[in-house]
């Protein structure tokens, strides 16, 4: 793993400028990288996939541990730096894509462990890349997020975190907030503290709907006004609808139409849902 010292090296050799727009900041604790590299616990038939690897501070352990490493780098001088460094991995592939593009069956038949210091940036469109397209070629995720983030994913009903991306996540996965990675650890700082955490995937989703894109509508329609009754917001979100009808749908579910969102859990959203199908409600 690099120092900073050595990072600044590389990056004037190199003529490198780090990218804040890209979310870079590079891991520089020795300690961290060894708490990470153990949660993920690495058998020798295991296939990872790194997001974002950036000078490599996982990568090299990975390569190690691991059957085949893919390192997933969007910025090309650093894919480019990081392929000269760690050149004599042969079942390590660096690959100069987007991961918002990589598709990870192309890449391998078997289920792969995703890990990542991920960009903050676009920490979200990641989690929800992985969660709804990917899945399938998915074993496990481990990923250091914002803690803002961390709370949202493993938040309860009825608490301020809980929002629209607990849902989602906890459709698919079961959340857990491993350890903290304060803003130290990398360089450059960031300005918020990080969280390692856990995304195990469940064989099937934590609830039983007729259609996932129709649940995940209803649930970012009634969290986008958190303040609003879900009456208001469903009564919002479907225009061609009388209210009283939603109303009535609603009532037949037993869910409290005149409560905010975040009291209801995953399986009254479920029976929400449920309720729109019968009645045939398009959205
Ligand atoms: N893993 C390295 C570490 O811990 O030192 C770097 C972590 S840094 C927080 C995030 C890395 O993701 C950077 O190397 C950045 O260039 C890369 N990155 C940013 N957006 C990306 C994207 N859409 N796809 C793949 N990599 C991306």
């Amino acid at each position: 793993m690099l120092t900073v010292g050595e990072i600044k090296d590389i990056l004037r050799k190199e003529r490198i400028s780090i990218s804040k727009r890209r979310g870079q900041n590079f891991l520089v604790d020795a300690q961290i990288k060894r708490k990470i590299i153990d949660t993920l616990d690495i058998k020798a038939d295991d296939e990872v996939l790194e997001i974002g690897p950036g000078f490599g501070a996982l990568t090299e352990d990975l390569a190690q541990g691991a059957g085949r490493v893919f390192a997933v780098e969007k910025d090309r001088a650093l894919a480019r730096t990081l392929q000269k460094m760690l050149a004599r991995y042969g079942n390590l592939q660096i690959i100069h894509q987007d991961i918002l593009k990589t598709n990870f069956a192309q890449l391998t038949k078997q289920k792969v462990k995703v890990l990542g210091n991920l960009p903050y940036y676009i920490t979200t469109p990641i989690i929800g890349y992985l969660l709804e397209q990917q899945l399938k070629n998915i074993k496990e995720i481990l990923i250091t997020v914002q803690y803002e983030v961390a709370r949202r994913l493993v938040a309860t009903t009825g608490t301020k975190d809980y929002s629209a991306l607990t849902i989602f996540v906890q459709y698919f996965t079961k959340p857990e907030q491993l350890f903290p990675i304060p803003k130290r650890a990398f360089y450059p700082q960031p300005k918020v503290d990080s969280e390692f955490v856990r995304l195990k995937v469940l064989t099937e989703p934590s609830v039983k709907v007729n259609l996932q894109e129709r649940f995940f509508k209803i649930v970012r329609s009634c969290f986008s006004q958190r303040r609003k009754t879900i009456l208001n917001s469903l009564t919002h979100q479907l225009p061609k609808t009388e209210r009283p009808q939603i109303q009535q749908i609603l009532k037949e579910t037993g869910v409290d139409f005149q409560a905010r969102p975040e009291r209801l859990s995953l399986e009254q959203f479920a029976k929400i849902e449920d309720a729109f199908n019968q009645k045939g409600v398009k959205f």
